[in-house]
């Protein structure tokens, strides 16, 4: 049997989100997280939900030992129902991570699926893995890195990371361990690249708290609304704390924010004083200025909570002059418009608005380049493969690591589609594997190769359908045929015209004596090639031909 050490990235390089990769050797494989993307109405437009096609565990199932989770962002925890569903393996995973998958399943009514809390620096061994959980800061609590004993040697993956000297739970990044692990010789590092263009260290998430305090006391006599990721336990806290203190209640509005404060709660990450929390339903009695609403809808999805309070559709929220809104968050990238449409409707409606480009009130969780220069120092390793990041993060990455010493041979760019197969002596590209998109279409799964691009089309550029009837009139000669469009910039003269040059093509001989589906090519060509004439547009053209 093979004991080589295979890994294969099934999300996650050379893109923003759906992180996912698998580790295999011998007859055991370990999933190292399963998260989900983020559609974009450019490129999957109506699409629901994008996770990694994960075809090559459904076709190794039986070999499938384990999930490992870093954290519970959605880019990292989103995918699992899907694939929970599929392959029911062990889960390990911070209590945080698991209490959000734990809800994750139930509603997608996944059960019998046995979830394992670790604690910092466990060891979990899984055939002939040894998986240890090591902590890091990031933006949501209980986040790890995984140093993965394999019989070729220990790879350390970072997970999304920085290094927060004063985190707001007081568990910094390990250090420590991170250094003895590097001390003992690490074969392969694959480290978060996400902030790999921004020089210097990033923020700590405790300097948040003064722009927070500096905001409030600079807009006492408004209600303040803060928006911010539901999972970032840490600056839901922060914002609790900062009310709190300046005498305001604090109301939980967005499904996805009221859960994880739960959850969090529940876990002890979060402490908060019930009689500090008021029901978003009964805080009409209490004055704006005592008042503090903390809401989702930082990356300005369409149905969030600050989108539609921003649209004046939001149950009791007016947003008027008495309101301060706080974006304490950045975009991720392709949200940009979105979120920048609401920030709009919210100033029309007379909010003061504060976002990242007029004050700090956000720390990223990602690690800046010297932070990353540190974890590298710290594992030192023989070979090298940034991860989480579109192609010019990785790139970028790869020249960062090469001016501090590494060999550009022995930095890997990842690519999906292949195993690759790590030994002492090299990484060398392996055996393809089926990679890709599995998209969510509301509530089926996208087969259809062709749906997008159909959908593209038609979005863009419309859809005519002539209806031609292909039986001749008592004179012999064709009735003339029908023509509908939708979305397209036409006069119904110009389609009345159309209908008149093509009755007197067909009344010529056009498709005479020709089987249906080639007539329906023969029509298609030729309405395509008047319409791009006219319009130079290509609409979708559908022939129905009745004989
Ligand atoms: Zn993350
Ligand atoms: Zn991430």
């Amino acid at each position: 049997m093979s004991r080589k050490l295979k890994i294969g990235f099934l999300g996650g390089t050379d893109e923003i989100g759906k992180n996912m990769t698998i580790f295999e050797c011998g007859q055991d494989i370990i999933v190292i997280d399963c998260g989900m993307g983020f559609p974009s109405n450019d490129e999957t437009p109506g699409i629901d939900f994008i996770i990694p096609d994960y075809q090559y565990l459904k076709d190794n199932q039986d070999r499938v030992r384990a999930v490992f989770i870093t954290h519970g962002h959605e880019d990292h925890i989103g995918g699992l129902p899907y694939l929970l569903k599929d392959i029911n393996v062990p889960v390990y995973g911070s209590s945080l991570a698991l209490g959000i998958i734990q809800q994750k399943l139930s509603e997608a009514m996944v059960t019998g699926v046995q979830l394992n809390a670790v604690s910092d620096r466990q060891e979990i061994e899984v055939g002939r893995f040894k998986v240890e959980f090591v902590r890091v800061t990031h933006s949501t609590a209980g986040s790890y890195a995984l140093c993965i004993t394999t019989p070729k040697g220990v790879v350390f993956m970072t997970g999304d990371f920085k290094i927060d000297h004063t985190p707001t739970d007081g568990v910094p990044t390990d250090l420590a361990r991170i250094a003895e692990i590097g001390k003992k010789g690490v074969l392969l590092l694959m480290m978060d690249s996400t902030n790999v263009e921004r020089q210097g260290y990033s923020m700590s998430e405790a300097s948040v708290c003064k722009a927070l305090e500096q905001q409030f006391a600079m807009n006492k006599d408004k209600r303040i609304i803060v928006a911010t990721f539901a999972s970032n336990v840490h600056r839901v806290q922060q914002i609790i704390n900062c009310a709190v203190k300046n005498g305001r209640k604090v109301a939980f509005v967005g499904r996805s924010l009221i859960n994880i404060s739960e959850i969090a709660k529940t876990l002890g990450e979060l402490k908060y004083n019930d009689d500090d929390i008021i029901d978003i339903d009964k805080f009409g009695k209490i004055p704006h200025d005592r008042l503090c609403i903390i809401s989702t809808g930082t990356q300005g999805e369409p149905m969030s909570a600050l989108t539609r309070m921003s649209t004046g559709k939001f149950r009791n929220i007016t947003i008027s002059e008495q309101d301060c809104v706080l974006l304490s968050s950045s975009p991720i990238p392709g949200n940009e418009k979105l979120i920048y449409n609401v920030i709009n409707n919210l100033c029309k409606k007379g909010a003061n608005v504060v976002y990242r480009a007029l004050d700090e009130i956000h720390a990223s969780g990602h690690a800046f380049q010297e932070e990353l220069k540190l974890m590298f120092r710290l594992i030192n390793p023989t070979y090298f493969i940034p991860v989480h990041g579109e192609y010019r993060h990785l790139k970028l990455h790869k020249e960062l690591v090469v001016e501090l010493g590494m060999k550009p041979a022995n930095v890997f760019l990842p690519e999906q589609g292949f195993l690759i197969e790590v030994e002492k002596s090299g990484i060398k590209k392996g055996q393809a594997i089926p990679y890709g998109k599995l998209m969510l279409d509301g509530a089926v799964a996208v087969e259809n190769e062709f749906l997008l691009r159909d959908r593209k089309q038609i979005g863009e550029d419309g859809f005519l359908i002539a209806i031609v009837d292909r039986t001749p009139n008592e004179d012999g000669l064709y009735n003339k045929p029908i023509i509908i469009t939708r979305g397209i910039n036409v006069t119904e003269e110009y389609k009345e015209d159309l209908g008149e040059e093509l009755l007197l093509d067909m009344n010529g001989g056009l498709v005479d004596d020709i089987d249906g589906p080639t007539a329906k090519q023969i029509l298609r060509k030729l309405l395509a090639k008047k319409l791009f004439a006219k319009l130079k547009k290509r609409p979708m053209v559908l022939p129905i031909i009745l004989d």
